[in-house]
């Protein structure tokens, strides 16, 4: 990776601001999946273990701006605390005076986790001042955020304008998977791509074509390329508007592209739906493809035997319907089987390779849904671009 690390700089007294993503769900006042905070651990040990002043920040739910009570981080403190066995401190707001005073008192190792970023709107906004205010806590700027960094905002980007910029070890390690897949992937690469929409993913699949030797695709966004080979999906899910796209593709693709061949098919987008297996040709007037069929997990086992890389994001099928989560619990089998490098993006992929209990077989989960696509999609990502080069 060619940005500086937290190995780079010397910690050691220093008051370091942290970027974590503790962006967790919550219920009833509780962390409900503490996943992203144990994630950031290995970042804030280290430090506290080099003698830091560690200055935590990250932003919690969509408050808009404002105060909102339910958002406030101190659920977040109580986990952490937990988790890292010494007591967290925590503040009112992410800035001003009283936060400034806080700072100024903290001992080396101490651990203080600032007030949700997005109570100001300036957040967002990536308003150079906020930043600024942010920054001044500070004397090293420290990124572990991999799941912020598509945006632009104060407390991902804005900061790194006025202090020296590192990664932590989540940013580092995201980097280096997501990085080496799309850089220097050993082959044969494959990629996996599902999902619901295909509009979601054109940047992903014109930017993986030109990289791997087979691209496979299923879930929703397969109904859309069906439609444009001139085959009646029924009520299947399509996007009219993408029909153009998904065609260029197809010519595009220099037989890369790989579609299911067959589909299970439903009366009703419901859990308890009637259900068939058909070929994609023969979806039944009123019905809709809800999984990938037998034939077609059969086939992409085939095209992803002996693969070397393999990427996946977006499931095969509705897999939040037991019924309807076989070829994605399939194909995550056949990656948890592969001797490669087995790399998961996208929020929903994630739950369901954790739902299938396979999560400890994969190389590498990412742990950012709109940052690994964006990653995928080979974009500049804002909050990366910021740091320090080595
Ligand atoms: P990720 O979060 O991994 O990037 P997406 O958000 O793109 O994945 O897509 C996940 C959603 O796609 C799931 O909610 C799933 O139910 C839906 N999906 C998959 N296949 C179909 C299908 N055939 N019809 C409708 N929705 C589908
Ligand atoms: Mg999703």
């Amino acid at each position: 990776m060619n940005k500086k690390t937290v190995r780079d700089v010397d910690v050691r007294d220093k008051r370091v601001l942290v970027r974590v993503d503790f962006n967790v769900p919550l219920a009833e006042g509780q962390v409900a999946d503490d996943t992203r905070i144990r994630a950031a651990l290995p970042t804030i040990r280290y430090l506290v273990d080099n003698g830091a002043r560690v200055i935590l920040m990250s932003h919690l739910g969509r408050p808009k701006g404002q105060v909102k009570e339910e958002l406030r981080m101190a659920p977040v403190a109580a986990r952490l605390s937990e988790l890292l066995g010494q007591p967290v401190l925590t503040a009112d707001d992410c800035v001003g005076p009283q936060v400034q005073a806080l700072v100024q008192k903290m001992q080396p190792g101490q651990v203080l986790l600032l007030e949700n970023t997005r109570f100001h709107p300036e957040e967002t906004k990536n308003d150079p001042e906020f930043a600024r205010q942010l920054a001044s806590l500070g004397e090293i700027f420290v990124n572990d955020a991999f799941g912020a960094v598509h945006r632009a905002h104060a407390s991902t980007e804005g900061v790194a304008h006025y202090l020296p910029a590192v990664a932590g070890f989540l940013l580092e390690k995201e980097i280096e998977f997501l990085g080496k897949a799309l850089e220097a992937p050993e082959h044969p690469f494959v990629a996996i791509l599902g999902g619901a929409k295909i509009s979601d993913k054109i940047g992903v699949i014109e930017n993986l074509l030109g990289k791997v030797d087979v691209l496979l695709i299923g879930g929703g966004m397969a109904n859309t390329f069906f439609k444009a080979q001139g085959y009646d999906v029924g009520e299947s899910l399509v996007e009219d508007e993408s029909l153009d796209t998904a065609r260029e593709m197809l010519a595009r693709s220099q037989g890369k592209l790989v579609l299911p061949v067959d589909a299970v098919v439903a009366d009703a987008f419901a859990a308890d739906a009637q259900s068939q297996v058909v070929g994609v040709d023969a979806v039944p007037a009123g019905w809709r493809i809800l999984d990938i069929g037998p034939q077609t997990v059969s086939l992409f086992k085939e095209k992803l035997a002996g693969a070397k890389t393999v990427v996946w994001n977006g499931p095969m099928g509705v897999f939040e319907f037991p019924k309807f989560a076989t070829g994605t619990v399939e194909i995550a089998k056949a990656l948890a089987e592969l001797d490669a490098m087995t790399i998961i993006g996208g929020g929903d992929s994630v739950a369901a390779v954790y739902q299938a209990g396979l999560a400890d077989k994969m190389t590498h989960i990412s742990t950012g849904g709109g940052a690994s696509l964006e990653f995928l999609e080979g974009k500049t990502l804002p909050g990366i671009a910021a740091l320090a080069d080595k």
